[in-house]
This record gives structure tokens, C-alpha cells and sequence, in this order.
């Protein structure tokens, strides 16, 4: 039998932990016929709630149930990261707490590894349930994506991926720590099977993202994925300079056949405030990327843990 390590990351879910484990064991059986053992590794992101309690029931009942909780909330990709690092699992899948990434999946996806695929990921096809103006950035920001980064990030791609040890490592080796884990998955490559499923609404509670922490999300991943937005500087530069001097040639000869060279302050004044707005703007990204440079080379850990077994 090889061992399966499931890895849920919660946060504040005290309704959803139980639900998420019995959900899991329907498919012990199934998994079970496929020589596959289960562990379950819930990881507490600093829940303020009774989601570690329940856990804590849980491992009462099943001595396969463990628990990883943080000292404060981390966030989600600090969770995955915790999950593999204390996984033992010959195979490792990450689950949202929420249902959201059906269990039921799983024997599937497993057949898949047994054909000789590293991992094997899902993506949703529809954004069903979703408010529509999220979607639609959200597929704005995938489009973005593919254009300036290199690497490949799924529109619609989930974190629900089971994978072998062997990539599970792949992606411990990368301990930076502003960590994007949809772009993670994929710079490390490997052979992976997508599997698409139509999207699932959350079983209980709200979902923790607000449209402006997806915001800031999706600005992260940019400069966690691409350089490109620095390029930005030296493309505005080039331009700015060709229109001044087709500007000074063309005011150069006005005044050879007119001489009339004082007059048009306004347009100067919005020349002046157009070319001093793409400033900033090209510094604040020079300043972003310096920040996330700086908060890397700080080397703080990526997450601290009060409690596990
Ligand atoms: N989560 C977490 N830390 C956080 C926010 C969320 O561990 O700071 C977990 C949460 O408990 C859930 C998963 O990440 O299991 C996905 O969160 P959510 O359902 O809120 O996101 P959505 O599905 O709406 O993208
Ligand atoms: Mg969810």
C-alpha cells in the first residue's frame, strides 16, 4: 500500500471540518481498491474560531487525522507550504475545507499516476455562483498572466492537485517567501493531466477573499511570475523621448515659416503632468518589485507553528 497525504489548509471553518472528513472517507474504499492509504493533514491557519477543536475531535475518533496550526493566520499559501513540508505521504494532494474541490475526484485523478503522470490538477470550467465582475478580471488577470510570464498558470486552475513525492519536493526546494502557488506548480513542470470539473459553491461559511485581497493577490503573482512591469520604465522612456523630438523638429520648423514661438501653455502644462504621472508610476513599480525583494531577503520563516500532531 502506498500512502496518501490529504492537505487541508482552513481557516476558521469550525462547520466545515467535520463535513470535509466524512465527505473524504466515502472515498476511502475506492481509493483503498487502488492501493492507496489515506492521511489526513489538516493545517489551522490561525483559526480564531473552534476549527482546531474539532480537529481535535476527530483525531479521538481516527488516529490518522493530524494537525499543523499556525501561531497566527499566514495565509493560504503559507498553509500549503506547511502541508508538504510535514506530509510523509508517498502522494500529496491539496483540498480546500470547503468542499469546493470534490473528494470524489480523487480515484480519477489517482488512476492517472498509476498511467505514469506526476501530477494530476484540476481546473474549473465555469465560474458558476461567482459575482460576474470578478470573473471577469479574473479572466483578465490569466490573460495578463500568459502574456509576460514564461511560466504557464491555468485560467481557472485550482490548487486541488495531487502529485508524487518526487514534485512535492520539487516544490519545497522553492522556500521563497512571497509564494504564489498557482505559478509554483507550474515553473516546477513535470508531466501533469488537467481534469476539469464544472465549479461547486462553498458547503458552509463565506469565502475569505474579498475582491480587493484577490487584487492584491493578482499583483503579487505578477511580480512573483514576471519582470515585465519593470520593462515598463524603459519602453515609456524610449517613447516619451521620439514624441519630443518630433515635438522640437515640428516647433522648430512652425517658427522657420510662421515665427510664432510662444503660445499653447496649456498643452504644456498637460505634457508636463502626463510625463510626471508616468514617473511615479514607473517608480512605484521599481518600488514594488524593491519591496518584495526586500521582504525575501529578510529570510523570515513562512510560517510558525503553535501546536501539531
Ligand atoms: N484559507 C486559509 N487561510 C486563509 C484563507 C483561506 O487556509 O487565510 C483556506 C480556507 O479555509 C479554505 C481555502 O483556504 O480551505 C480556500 O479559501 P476560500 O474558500 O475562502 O477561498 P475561495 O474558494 O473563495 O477562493
Ligand atoms: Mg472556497
Amino acid at each position: 500500500m502506498s500512502l496518501l497525504t490529504v492537505i487541508v489548509p482552513c481557516y476558521n471553518e469550525e462547520e466545515n471540518v467535520p463535513l470535509f472528513y466524512e465527505e473524504l472517507m466515502k472515498n476511502e474504499p475506492f481509493l483503498a481498491e487502488k492501493g492507496m492509504e489515506l492521511e489526513l493533514l489538516y493545517v489551522d491557519d490561525g483559526s480564531t474560531d473552534k476549527t482546531v477543536p474539532e480537529i481535535k475531535k476527530l483525531r479521538e475518533r481516527d488516529p490518522r487525522v493530524h494537525l499543523v496550526s499556525f501561531s497566527r493566520n499566514f495565509g493560504k499559501e503559507a498553509a500549503i507550504y506547511a502541508g508538504l513540508e510535514n506530509s510523509r505521504g508517498d502522494y500529496v494532494v491539496m483540498m480546500d475545507v470547503d468542499l469546493q474541490d470534490p473528494p470524489s475526484l480523487l480515484p480519477e485523478m489517482f488512476s492517472y499516476i498509476q498511467e505514469g503522470y506526476d501530477s494530476v490538477a484540476t481546473r474549473r470550467v465555469s465560474r458558476k455562483g461567482e459575482p460576474p465582475i470578478r470573473s471577469f478580471f479574473a479572466r483578465m488577470f490569466y490573460r495578463l498572466m500568459k502574456k509576460i510570464s514564461k511560466t504557464e498558470i491555468m485560467d481557472g486552475a485550482r490548487d486541488y492537485r495531487l502529485m508524487t513525492r518526487q514534485m512535492a519536493d520539487a516544490i519545497l526546494s522553492m522556500p521563497e517567501y512571497n509564494r504564489f502557488t498557482k505559478g509554483i506548480f507550474g515553473w516546477v513542470g513535470f508531466k501533469t493531466k488537467w481534469i476539469e470539473y464544472e465549479n461547486v459553491e462553498r458547503a458552509r461559511g463565506e469565502t475569505k477573499w474579498s475582491f480587493w485581497k484577490l487584487f492584491l493577490y493578482s499583483l503579487d503573482g505578477i511580480c512573483a511570475f514576471s519582470t515585465a512591469p519593470l520593462m515598463l520604465a524603459s519602453v515609456m522612456g524610449v517613447f516619451f523621448c521620439v514624441v519630443a523630438f518630433l515635438m522640437i523638429v515640428f516647433i522648430i520648423v512652425r517658427k522657420m515659416i510662421f515665427g510664432d514661438p510662444v503660445s499653447g501653455w496649456p498643452s504644456l502644462v498637460c505634457i508636463i503632468l502626463m510625463t510626471s504621472g508616468v514617473q511615479f508610476f514607473c517608480t512605484g513599480i521599481v518600488g514594488q518589485y524593491l519591496a518584495k525583494t526586500y521582504m525575501e531577503v529578510k529570510r523570515r520563516p513562512i510560517y510558525l507553528i503553535r501546536e501539531s500532531f
